[in-house]
């Protein structure tokens, strides 16, 4: 039992309840909500992270009536307590606690019969909402206290009400969205009476022994958002009407700044929590950006929040306060903020899941179990698929040997971690490598595997996790002094010029534009992420602790050392495959820092004068110093055949059986069933 995180690990007494200790799981939809066979599937997923000795767990939002809905499908709880009642026996089993967080989407719904307190359109949907009539409103709020008692009714220990990221209940505290002259708008104590009454309505049918957490926007980052006076009255109201708790939400959807992808510095908001402790006398969730112990601890201890919120971590480590109680944080596979298996699962109607954890939310039909014959297995790569595919093999008993050229683990991880915001991915190289030393794996580093070793070496199965090679380009002066790749530049430290074009717009080409606009162009290594400069990333973004909703009158700040021209031959614009919910903000960022972005251009040749292109049917020169080529990859596995002739059962995973759109968790995810199937 670990005594290094003393206040992390200290039961919270709320008076009526004591929870284990000081971290919640916090409320993520993760698309089971409404799928066929969800609850099933929910009961296993919040089972087993209460199982890992969560402190309190929040589902993902529940709406208290149809119009509530996000989408089309129904998630009410309407007739459906014998499912919840499911997921609340798993998790009270293992004695934990968990809250059905109540949600209403208000104008976000994506449904025709959508309301709000006005008909004012959001930005990311094209559904304009109906004004609620005041009785409507009364029902509403009437539909909040239902759902809540049915979800008491289910053995939920208590509910959140989400009131921020611009759903619902924040939409009737903004005069942004809320421009009715009635009861329910106008002045501050108006907008803010719907959800005053919807808290002390839930109160009074819920009893005195029911926890209600209140989520409440500590910062809005929107125009129209709530002085911070204002959001400690509102805090102060909800608190007298009868609230148990406050979670910190950050930022409504539409805000133009990001608030929890992977460049967003650990704590970069936990401030805006820091500043409502003592302004009421129950405890304080901290949230976003928060994804391991140490970080928790000292934000306690430090007397910034009462408790942590960690959603997306408990994603990637089902066990990651099992794994802190027992002192062995260096096994915690830690969330690396990329949203590419969850939110961006969840924007294209998917059921979530994690790049570095593809178990998550499949755990009842993807079980890693011991392995009925014990083989001895080579794998050949110690990249994301290869590690994958090694530790889950491990796991199950299988004897394991890697065989890997560099002289260290982590493949790509290594230059994505080289990128300024992707630090984290070093964090999932730490994991890795603790796997390895725990599961007693043989690693080969600085070690090419030959065909021989692998034919003589005694193995019943050989793992081909060789990865790609960059794509090199038939264009004339491709061999030019200027030109380099992406590895000599995120890996290999190349020395860049002050005018850059950068051919290829995919994942690789942003990375490596993101890399050469930062700071002041300094080859400085990755990043520690348990030290960012927040106060720089803020400043940056435009935020500003004082001005009311947190935006500063002079916008963002951003600058770049270098002239750079990022250039594709479709012609579309830049940055359509990156991820759904980090891609917009990586577009922008690029855009406040001047990088030119060409779509639709013909490649004709290099030379001193730099990059010649024909765009719209006009040839132009980009004069730059360096060209940096980031056109793909192909596959690398010259062992294969080889192999394969010698009678070898080989298995190609990864990169080397599918360069094209490959992806890191497509990598892992094939890895790891692979292995569990094996
Ligand atoms: P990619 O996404 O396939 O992009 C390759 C780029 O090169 C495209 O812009 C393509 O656009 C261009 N290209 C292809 N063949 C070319 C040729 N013969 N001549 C000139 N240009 C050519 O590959 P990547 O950027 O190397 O990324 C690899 C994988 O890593 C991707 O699947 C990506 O998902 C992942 N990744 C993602 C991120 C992220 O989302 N932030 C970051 C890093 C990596 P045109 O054909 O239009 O010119
Ligand atoms: Fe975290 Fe990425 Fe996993 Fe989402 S997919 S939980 S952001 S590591």
């Amino acid at each position: 039992m670990s005594n290094s995180y003393p206040n992390l690990l200290r039961p919270l007494d709320l008076g009526f309840t004591t929870l284990r200790n000081r971290v919640m799981m916090g409320s993520m939809h993760t698309g089971l909500e409404e799928h066929a066979d969800g609850f099933q599937r929910m009961a296993r997923f919040f089972g087993e992270r209460a199982a890992g000795q969560a402190g309190l767990i929040v589902t993902g939002g529940f709406a208290p009536n149809q119009a509530g809905n996000l989408g089309p499908l129904d998630a009410t709880l309407d007739g459906k307590e014998d499912g919840h009642r499911l997921i609340t026996d798993a998790v009270h089993q293992a004695d934990g606690k968990i809250l059905l967080q109540v949600l209403h989407g208000g104008r976000y719904a994506r449904r025709p019969d959508a309301v709000a307190p006005s008909a004012i359109a959001s930005r990311i949907n094209p559904i304009t909402p109906r004004a609620m009539e005041g009785d409507e409103i009364l029902q509403t709020i009437e539909d909040f206290a239902i759902c809540a008692q049915r979800a008491r009714d289910a053995g939920y220990d208590g509910v959140e009400i989400m009131g921020s990221e611009g759903y619902l209940i924040t939409q009737f505290i903004s005069t942004r969205t809320n421009q009715r002259d009635d009861v329910w708008g106008g002045s501050f104590e108006n907008r803010i009476r719907f959800p005053v009454d919807v808290l002390r309505r839930t109160r009074e049918v819920c009893g005195k022994d029911f926890i209600i957490l209140y989520r409440l926007s500590v910062l809005d980052l929107v125009e129209g958002g709530l002085s911070w006076d204002e959001t400690v009255k509102l805090a102060q109201a909800l608190e007298a009407a009868g609230a148990t708790m406050f979670n910190s939400g950050v930022g409504w959807h539409e805000a133009l700044i990001p608030t929890i992808m992977h460049s967003v510095p650990r704590g970069a908001f936990t401030w805006a929590t820091a500043r409502l402790m003592g302004k009421v006398g129950v405890p304080i969730i901290a949230s976003n950006r928060i994804n391991n112990p140490d970080q928790a601890e000292a934000l306690i201890t430090a007397g910034d929040a009462d408790m942590v919120s960690m959603a997306r971590p408990f994603l990637a480590d089902a066990d990651i306060v099992a794994k802190t109680i027992a002192g062995k944080t260096d096994q915690i596979n830690t969330c690396i903020g990329c949203n590419q298996g969850c939110l961006d699962y969840i924007f294209k109607g998917k059921v979530s899941t994690c790049l570095v954890n593809p178990r998550a939310c499949s755990e009842t039909e993807f079980e890693i179990t011991p392995a009925q014959t014990t083989k001895n297995i080579a794998v050949v790569g110690a990249g994301p698929g290869g590690l994958s595919y090694a530790i889950t093999a491990a796991e199950r008993g299988q004897k394991v040997t890697i065989y890997e050229g560099s002289g260290r683990i982590g493949g790509q991880f290594n230059m994505a971690m080289a990128v300024p915001g992707k630090e984290e991915y070093g964090e999932t190289i730490r994991y890795w490598g603790s796997q390895i030393d725990r599961l007693g794996i043989t690693l080969n580093l600085n070690h090419r595997a030959t065909v021989d070793e692998l034919r003589t070496g005694g193995f019943d199965e050989v793992i081909l996790a060789t990865g790609v090679t960059p794509r090199s380009l038939d264009l004339p002066g491709s061999d030019h002094a200027s030109v380099l790749s992406y590895v000599d530049v995120l890996q290999n430290g190349a020395q860049v010029g002050s005018r850059v074009a950068i051919i290829g717009a995919g994942g690789i080409g942003f990375d490596v534009a993101e890399f050469l606009s930062h700071g002041d162009g300094a080859h400085d290594g990755p990043r520690d992420p348990a030290a960012p400069d927040i106060e720089a990333w803020l400043t940056q973004w435009g935020i500003d602790r004082h001005s009311d909703g947190g935006l500063s009158p002079n916008g963002p700040a951003m600058t770049s050392p270098r002239a750079i021209t990022l250039l594709q031959r479709k012609a579309q614009s830049l940055g359509r495959g990156l991820g759904l919910t980090t891609g917009w903000a990586i577009r922008a960022e690029l855009n406040m820092k001047g990088v030119e972005m060409i779509g639709g251009v013909s490649y004709r040749k290099i030379d001193d004068a730099g990059l010649h292109i024909t765009v719209d049917g006009e040839d132009r020169v980009v004069a730059v110093d360096n060209v940096i080529i980031c056109a793909g990859q192909e596959e690398q596995r010259e062992l294969y055949d080889e192999l394969a002739a010698a009678g070898i059962r080989v298995h190609l995973i990864g990169g080397a059986d599918k360069a094209g759109e490959l992806d890191a968790l497509r990598a892992i995810e094939q890895g790891m069933r692979l292995a569990a199937a094996a």
